[in-house]
């Protein structure tokens, strides 16, 4: 039995004061919740004090990106030892807005601009074995684009992005290790993937782990759905037995559409 997880990422939102004010609405609403880990993933700015703002709940804190080198001269940059003294003991990796695979190119920016990030599947597994080696728990991330999904592709796309993540991981059955399934195509747009095709997509994923790391690991892991989840439609996806939990762009960012997730995914043990 897998414990499920209920992950809000918030991307570029929330300064200090903001942070605190939603992490401890989410605190007040579901910090006692049990039966689900519960994320949170401000920006790198909000670490600390959100990790602050939660002390004494449930609520685990994680970043939304790192460097893989432990330090030097990369500005901007902040590695896994910096995350982890903040207090938070999660990172997401490789999330499709980072490797500049966008469904629409955003009004004014090329598509060179869109890729400024540079995330690729080597950048992600080198990150992956990173985070892995200093304890952070990794929800790295795969999806694929609409074309991709229109062409026939899917499949072959995230089994792909899935086995650039393990290469040269070595064992990591019990490492805390959760990957993120998210069709390019339904983030932040409305339009949630069809809760038997998201399962479909996270089983064929889960055997992808099954032949790289073995079938204990391909059981212990955590997939989890992301893509407009809201609280209408979570209840289906947290029923799919491949399905162990959400990441969660919007619906993460008010405390009551949050809690309503954290709800179903603890209902769903
Ligand atoms: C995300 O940011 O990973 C995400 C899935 O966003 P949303 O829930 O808004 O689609």
């Amino acid at each position: 039995m897998r414990t499920p997880i209920m992950a809000g990422n918030w991307k570029m939102n929330k300064t200090n004061e903001e942070a605190c004010e939603l992490a401890s609405a989410v605190k007040e609403a579901s910090g006692a919740v049990t039966g689900t880990e519960i994320v949170l993933c401000p920006p790198a700015t909000a670490l600390s004090t959100v990790v602050g703002c939660v002390e004494g709940s449930n609520i685990e804190v994680g970043a939304q990106n790192m460097y893989w080198e432990d330090s030097g001269a990369f500005t901007g940059e902040i590695s896994a030892d910096m995350i982890k003294s903040t207090g938070a003991q999660w990172v997401i990796l490789g999330h499709s807005e980072r490797r500049g695979r966008f469904g629409v190119i955003e009004e004014g920016f090329t598509e060179e601009l869109q890729k400024v990030f540079g995330d690729t599947d080597a950048s992600v597994n080198t990150k992956l074995k990173k985070a892995l080696a200093a304890g952070l728990k990794p929800i790295a991330c795969c999806g694929e684009l609409l074309s991709e999904r229109e062409a026939g592709n899917t499949d072959e796309v995230v089994a792909g992005q899935v086995k650039a993540m393990f290469e040269g991981l070595g064992d990591c059955s019990s490492a805390g290790f959760v990957i993120a399934y998210e069709p390019v195509w339904a983030i932040g747009t409305g339009e949630v993937c069809d809760g038997d095709e998201a399962d479909r997509v996270c089983g064929v994923i889960r055997s992808v782990v099954a032949e790289v790391a073995g079938e204990e690991a391909a059981q212990a892991i955590r997939i989890l759905y992301g893509g407009s989840v809201k609280p209408d439609n979570v209840e289906g996806l947290m029923a799919k037995e491949n399905i162990d939990g959400g990441l969660v762009g919007g619906a993460s960012m008010k405390a009551d559409s949050f809690a309503a997730l954290i709800d179903a995914a603890a209902a769903s043990a």
